[in-house]
């Protein structure tokens, strides 16, 4: 509470900054078998999901998120038919793959709370894409479910929490499930994972950077930006044939026309090739941490990072 009113601040993943929203109401609270869930009313964003006390995503800019985790690698490839998303309870990247004509989304999400209590409160964000006949839709462990190597898909996407204090989502930033992923590709197939904010979890940003190329010949992080976060957010897409920065502005304009997606409010072509024009000292730190083979030191936060990493908090 303060000023005795309501208010959310995501466990700090930077002790030194912290982003407080304006709470009306709490919506839904439960403590599942994997972590704890809330849906909250806020003033400035709306309804958010919250797990373990961190932010996952928010009504009002949501889409600023889920367009740009999803439509780069689905708009890259000229015709993906098998999807695979590993986590995305709240259904906002579900939804955005739909609006593609793929024949079937396999979605792989641990928590069934968390989907319900996403269909329930959540609708702005899933948009009902939990009703779409070619979802088929698992409740398990997305590591798990990479490591048998059940089939080949077109496109993964990686949606999963922040891999801070005990979320079950830490293991889907494990070294070991990258080879997973890359095996579970068809060879024109790409995987896209969030990757945290590139200021406040740079280390993150890198290693997810270094973990794909070690598996995939041709990985590329971009940018969106998500205010309800803390801003810059970054995603990383890895290929063995497909570089998703370089397909011509024009061939995305026409996949986009030809599969009727013309919804967006945040993805466009030319936002698509800006994403991944970095900003120069970004662009450095991931060059430096390629050369190194782990996240360099000339990052601006890394400093403050380190420290915490020594710190074990
Ligand atoms: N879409 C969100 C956003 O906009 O940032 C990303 C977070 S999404 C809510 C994360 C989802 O991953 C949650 O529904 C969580 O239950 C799920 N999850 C966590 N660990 C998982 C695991 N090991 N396997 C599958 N799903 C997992």
């Amino acid at each position: 509470m303060i000023d005795g009113g309501l208010w959310h601040t995501d466990d700090p993943e930077v002790p030194s900054q912290r982003v407080f929203l304006q709470v009306r109401d709490v919506l839904y609270r439960r403590q599942s078998q994997y972590q704890d869930i809330a849906i909250v009313d806020t003033v400035l964003f709306g309804r958010a999901l919250i797990l373990n006390n961190i932010l996952q995503t928010a009504e009002r800019d949501e889409f600023c998120y889920h367009e740009m985790l999803v439509h780069p690698v689905m708009v890259a490839h000229p015709a993906p038919r098998r999807v695979l998303i590993i986590g995305g309870g709240d259904g906002g990247a579900l939804r955005r793959v739909l609006e593609h004509p793929v024949e079937r989304v396999t979605m792989v999400e641990i928590d069934r709370d968390v989907v319900e209590a996403c269909r329930e409160y959540l609708p702005t964000i899933h948009g009902n894409a939990f009703d779409d006949p070619r979802l088929d839709l698992r409740f398990g462990d997305g590591f798990a479910y990479v490591e048998a190597r059940p089939e080949k898909f077109d496109v993964i996407i990686v949606d999963g929490p922040d891999p801070i204090g005990l979320t079950p989502g830490t293991v889907l930033f494990a070294p070991d499930f990258y080879r997973g992923l890359a095996d579970m590709l068809e060879e024109d197939g790409l995987v896209v994972q969030q990757t945290e904010s590139p200021m406040l979890l740079p280390a993150q940003t890198a290693a997810t950077h270094l973990h794909l190329r070690s598996v995939l010949p041709i990985v590329r992080t971009y940018l969106t930006a998500v205010q309800s976060y803390d801003g810059w957010w970054s995603f990383t897409v890895a290929s063995r044939t497909i570089d998703p920065a370089a397909v011509e502005t024009e061939v995305l304009a026409r996949r986009m026309r030809e599969r009727g997606i013309e919804r967006c409010r945040y993805y466009s072509p030319e936002v698509h090739r800006g994403a991944f024009d970095l900003p120069v000292f970004l662009r450095h730190f991931l060059e430096e941490s390629v050369a190194l083979g782990r996240p360099a030191d000339s990052h601006p936060l890394m400093p403050e990072v380190n420290a915490r990493i020594q710190r074990g908090s």
